[in-house]
């Protein structure tokens, strides 16, 4: 007989059983994945309270339901952080995850036929900029821009052009495989000529824009969107922002009733703690470490003859291009996970290969900084990726470099020792 009070352990030994050994994989894998991070041990506490058993429909003080006087203060400590972090005048932290925050974005400014302007997935973009597979696709008129095919980065002149033709009603920028820094300024003013609004995602860098080392899309556009998972290591979710506090009532409006139901104050209470965090000076060390590393693994790659997309970083990711070496991002995802190292095939811009196949790899350092890599650290991580991807028929390296990923784990254990 199962009570409220039994152990996960006792009650569940299936579920039990997976969690353990997601945890030993988590332990022993080298996590590269650019959207991934380890929260800490405080905000999976938070996240697996309580506080998941309550309702609290509506905003702190403004409910529909009874009981809610804990749930608002929480909630209030999470928006009242998330100003202070990002230095904005409105915030809703309730967005179940990055996709809902957008979508509750398009709900407030768009109406079904406008068109949008946004970056190609196949460049760098997110699904819901506008892919024809995501309702930004389906219910709005989607152009895309991308990089410059020689740089292979932003050219706010081409990406001017494509606004003054395709005059959208909203420009979106910020992106999920974009290594270099984004220009908001630009951007704002393209917005400003075509009288479009203008969206910023900072889903990927918002920890390095929290610590001051990308520039803040805040002073430049009327509605900034974010994850909180990723270089901001808190719970998966979202959270919109905004310094337009007329425009943040229509967005509170939008993501309830909206588009969502209760929110999710157990993750709102990990958000709040993730936001304390990364208000702590040593979060700004850690938002540096991440940059540094990723220029370490950057130029060690390249020193070992696997160009990197736009030739380098300035933030948490490094995007292998692989025709450098006459290899697919299928082939290297598989050939790397083989030695317990995580990642993803990636589109590169101006891809030959399908979507399934890809020419890139994308790597990205949060993660492994986390767990307490340093540059040299990073430089090894580039040799075992470059001794693998270079000698794939070798089984003795094949082995070699495994028997490194593990050692390298142990050297830097995770949760292990909490
Ligand atoms: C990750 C990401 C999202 C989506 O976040 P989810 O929490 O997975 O819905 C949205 N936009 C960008 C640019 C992202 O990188």
């Amino acid at each position: 007989m199962s009570k409220i009070t039994s152990s996960l352990e006792s009650i569940d030994k299936e579920i039990y059983g997976l969690i353990s050994k997601e945890s030993i994989r988590q332990e022993t894998h080298l996590e590269l994945i650019a959207s991934e991070n380890f929260a800490s041990q405080a905000v999976m506490n938070a996240q697996g309270s309580l506080l998941t058993n309550k309702y609290a429909e509506g905003l702190p003080n403004k409910r529909y339901y009874g009981g809610c006087e804990f749930i608002d203060s929480i909630e209030q400590l999470a928006i009242d952080r998330a100003k202070r972090l990002f230095q904005s005048k409105w915030v809703n932290v309730q967005p179940h995850s990055g996709a809902q925050a957008n979508f509750s974005v398009f709900l407030t400014l768009l109406k079904p036929g406008d068109t949008i302007l946004g970056m190609d997935l196949s460049h760098g973009g997110h699904l819901t900029h506008g892919s024809p597979v995501n309702v930004s696709g389906k219910w709005f008129k989607a152009f895309h821009y991308g990089v410059d095919p020689i740089s292979q980065q932003l050219d706010m002149k081409a990406i001017r052009q494509i606004a003054l033709e395709s005059k959208p009603k909203l420009i979106i920028c910020g992106y999920s495989a974009y290594p270099r820094v984004i220009d908001f300024e630009g951007f704002r003013s393209i917005a400003k000529e075509v009288g479009a609004f203008l969206l910023a995602d900072m889903a990927h860098i918002a920890g390095l824009v929290a610590s001051g080392i990308h520039p803040s899309p805040m002073d430049f556009c009327d509605v900034v969107t974010t994850t909180t998972h990723k270089t901001l290591r808190g719970p998966r979710g979202g959270m919109i922002l905004s310094n337009n506090l007329e425009l943040g009532k229509k967005l509170d409006k939008s993501v309830f009733p909206g588009t969502q139901g209760g929110p999710l104050e157990h993750v709102i209470a990990a958000k709040a703690v993730a936001f304390g965090e990364a208000l702590q000076p040593e979060f700004a060390l850690y938002s540096r470490a991440i940059v540094s590393n990723a220029k370490s693994l950057s130029k060690r790659l390249q020193e070992r003859g696997i160009e990197v997309v736009s030739k380098g970083t300035d933030n948490h990711i490094v995007l292998l291009d692989l025709r450098s070496i006459g290899m697919t991002g299928k082939k290297a995802d598989l050939l790397v996970s083989e030695v317990n190292i995580t990642a993803n095939k990636n589109t590169v811009p101006f891809d030959p290969e399908s979507p399934f196949v890809t020419s890139g790899l994308r790597l990205g350092t949060a993660a492994l900084t986390t767990r307490g890599f340093d540059n040299q650290a990073f430089v090894e991580v580039a040799d075992i990726i470059a001794d693998r991807l270079l000698n794939s028929q070798d089984e003795i390296i094949k082995s070699q470099c495994k028997e490194k990923v593990l050692k390298l784990c142990s050297n830097f254990p995770l949760y292990k020792n909490i």
